[in-house]
């Protein structure tokens, strides 16, 4: 039986729990359905430098979120949170910026005791990434064996990010405090291009 620690996210109580999996370490399962476009977690933690990011630390550079060009969100690893959730070529969740902060929401209905999965959306410049540890192992139809996009996926993302950001408040933040909550989250991210962005 596998140990299962309740979460909160921003889901109702008990909608989550985290899960040992083979070869991955933890990930995070749901408990109940999760309805397409509902709103899972707010990626929060200490504000850094992206330059002053200490690599040795974390090789593989997972766990760092991008916040601006030069600031990172890193999260409390000793805690449970979005940073557990693993990657696939083929994720039921998807990121989304709301005033600057990068939530997780659902990209369909996720039925309970599936794993939830993300994109980690890393460019498809393995040249700079050598050598790359980024191996994909995650079962699904279009797995493409990495964790880095395809050059046609992440220039339709990118494009897609930039008209978003000019729609959107920055977040309120300082390098070296931690991101705080927002006092209020949407329920559910309006249906828009990412919903079939994977599948095309
Ligand atoms: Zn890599
Ligand atoms: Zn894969």
């Amino acid at each position: 039986m596998v140990d299962c620690v309740y979460l909160m996210f921003l889901l109702a109580k008990n909608s989550l729990c985290i899960k040992k999996v083979g070869g991955k370490g933890f990930g995070v399962f749901s408990k109940k359905s999760i309805r397409a476009g509902m709103v899972i977690s707010d990626y929060l933690g200490k504000v850094i430098k992206t330059a002053e990011y200490d690599l040795d630390k974390d090789r593989e550079g997972l766990y760092l979120m991008y916040l601006t060009d030069q600031a990172s969100i890193y999260p409390n690893l000793s805690k449970p949170g979005p940073h557990l959730i693993n990657h696939s070529c083929t994720p039921n969740c998807w990121i989304y910026i709301y005033h600057g902060h990068t939530l997780f929401f659902a990209l369909r209905d996720i039925d309970p005791d599936e794993e939830l999965t993300i994109s980690y959306l890393l460019s498809p410049d393995e040249e700079t990434c050598k050598p790359c540890t980024h191996i994909c192992n995650c079962g699904s139809k279009n797995c493409n064996g990495t964790f880095h996009l395809t050059k046609d996926k992440y220039e339709k993302w990118q494009k897609f990010l930039d008209k978003e950001k000019k729609k959107m408040k920055v977040a309120k933040f300082a390098v070296g405090k931690n991101l705080s909550k927002l006092p209020s989250y949407p329920k559910t991210i309006p249906q828009n291009f990412i919903y079939e962005f994977m599948n095309k």
